[in-house]
């Protein structure tokens, strides 16, 4: 059974990369029939964020990317909380047990020593200093302190902490799913810190000992963790456990290319970084989210999914099963994925154009008496799907509908004086004032009985029907572009087109 996990910190909103990590683990599982799981790794008390938790749920639930079990959804593997887990003693017996087998260590040094150690290795000319096997033995820990004064130190209860033991000399080799086969050599590796002073367990011990009893088959995570990976290798083999398969997916880069993609490009360019809306619960400061902007969910997840991920086909527009059958870590790129944030409104435009009319024309009519108020004559199932109808092609979101066709619920105010100045002459003046004859004339006030009844018109008249045609929109609509013309001519009826005909001529 293939399981995979979504591991995030509680240390904020989340962040998009980290939605399309999540994305990834999920599709990666239910391609496989297997199972995705919620942990919170909330071992980091400085850096907990009230409302971070609830707002990684609530955006794992927008996203459809629902995890089988987890905080917040149970399963057997309870709790998946890591500072609940801690309770349960279950890093220190871990721990334990790569101390008792020789595979880590106790040290003693307080923050002030290592920093000591630190300045004089630069003093003396060694850059990257690290507490290391070439280190180690001048600090205070209990390979270097003898026996009786490592216990005394710790029935005293000195502050501690546990170090994993690294032993030069090793290459330690992994199979990346993303990067294939992954070399590092263990002289470059720190003596990592497994257990902290306040008793909490690192990223490095706690995940691996939860992956363990989780039943983790596939860890899948940001390149940032990818020099910790060596580390990591090393405690599988400590404990004589197999090794998850890890990936490793590439940054999400910068719209301009260079570097990480951060909450400052979006403020700067205009996008949110975020699925939800945020607010920070010490600043007030509000942060856009997707959602909120108007995205739909599957736009969102489609996005994502292909910032790092190539489908090998022309197909760009995929739905959230479309993407659990195509997705294959073969085709994520090793390098950084550049973000559009055109192309991000690029897929919502699509997901708006394939959907229904009598959908949008729903939600539109909703929108609608909201803005207007529920009696307001034009608030109908029925006007607001002709609207939609018309406007479907020009907009990229469902609320820009209104903005996009206001002139389809207010008469103008103001005509493009462009097209007037242009247009407005004797020959149309005989022509508007003949047009409503004319257009009474249709046996069915459609598009199409329309237009033909206004062409015949002009050409009765002898003059060429794209002399008119335009100065006829700037009628309706008080702009010289828009929709098409005989449809909104059609949604209105001949009432509201003869009162725009009216009003129009008391202008002029
Ligand atoms: N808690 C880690 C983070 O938020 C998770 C990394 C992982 O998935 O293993 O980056």
């Amino acid at each position: 059974m293939i399981r995979t996990r979504f591991a995030p910190s509680p240390t904020g909103p989340l962040h998009m990369g980290g939605v399309r990590t999540a994305l990834y683990a999920y599709l990666f599982a239910k391609q496989h029939n297997g199972q995705f799981v919620l942990r919170i790794e909330d071992t980091d008390q400085n850096r907990y964020v009230p409302g971070a938790e609830e707002y990684i749920i609530e955006a794992l639930n927008w996203c459809g990317i629902i995890p089988d079990e987890g905080v917040s959804f149970g399963g057997k593997y309870e709790p998946y909380r890591q500072s609940e887990r801690k309770h349960k003693g279950f890093y220190m017996d871990y721990a334990k047990r790569l101390l008792d087998s020789g595979n880590a260590y106790y040290a003693f040094d307080s923050a002030e020593d290592l920093d000591i150690a630190r300045k004089n290795a630069e003093s003396a000319g060694q850059h990257g200093w690290q507490y290391d096997a070439f280190t180690r033995m001048n600090l205070r820990n209990s390979l270097s302190l003898a026996e009786q004064e490592t216990k005394h130190l710790l029935d005293q209860d000195t502050s501690y902490v546990i170090r994993l033991k690294v032993q030069p000399g090793q290459t330690l080799t992994f199979t990346d799913m993303v990067r294939g086969e992954v070399s590092f050599d263990s002289a470059l590796v720190d003596d990592k810190v497994l257990i902290k002073a306040d008793g909490m367990p690192t990223y490095h011990l706690a995940h691996i000992v939860d992956d363990i009893m989780m039943e983790i088959t596939h860890a899948i995570r940001g390149e940032e963790w990818l020099p910790s990976a060596p580390a990591h290798i090393l405690i599988y083999q400590s404990l004589g456990i197999p090794m998850p398969q890890y990936a490793h997916l590439p940054l999400l880069l910068k719209p301009e290319g260079n570097g990480k993609l951060s909450k400052r490009d979006g403020d700067r360019l205009g996008f949110p970084v975020f699925p939800l809306q945020w607010k920070d619960p010490i600043t007030g400061e509000i942060s856009s989210g997707y959602r909120e902007k108007g995205y739909y969910a599957d736009s969102f997840i489609n996005m994502l999914a292909l910032l790092g991920w190539n489908p090998g086909t022309e197909q760009e527009v995929f739905s959230l099963d479309e993407l659990v059958k195509t997705f294959s870590f073969d085709r994520v790129h090793k390098a950084g994925a550049r973000f559009d944030p055109d192309k991000a409104k690029w897929f919502n435009e699509q997901r708006l154009r394939h959907t229904d009319d009598a959908i949008l024309g729903e939600h539109f009519y909703h929108q609608l008496k909201n803005i207007l108020g529920a009696d307001h004559p034009l608030a109908t199932l029925f006007y607001a799907t002709g609207a939609v109808k018309l406007l479907k092609e020009r907009v990229q979101f469902e609320n820009e509908f209104y903005e996009m066709g206001k002139y389809l619920f207010e008469a103008p105010t103001s005509y493009d004086d462009k097209v007037i100045s242009k247009r407005w002459n004797d020959a149309a003046k005989v022509f508007l004032k003949n047009l409503p004859e004319a257009l009474s004339s249709v046996s069915e006030f459609n598009a199409e009985l329309t237009k033909a009844a206004f062409e015949k018109l002009a050409i009765d008249q002898g003059i060429k029907p794209g002399d008119v045609l335009q100065l006829f929109r700037v009628i309706m609509s008080g702009q010289g572009s828009g929709v098409d013309l005989f449809g909104m001519v059609a949604l209105f009826g001949k009432h509201e087109v003869f009162e725009r005909i009216n009003r129009f001529q008391s202008a002029y």
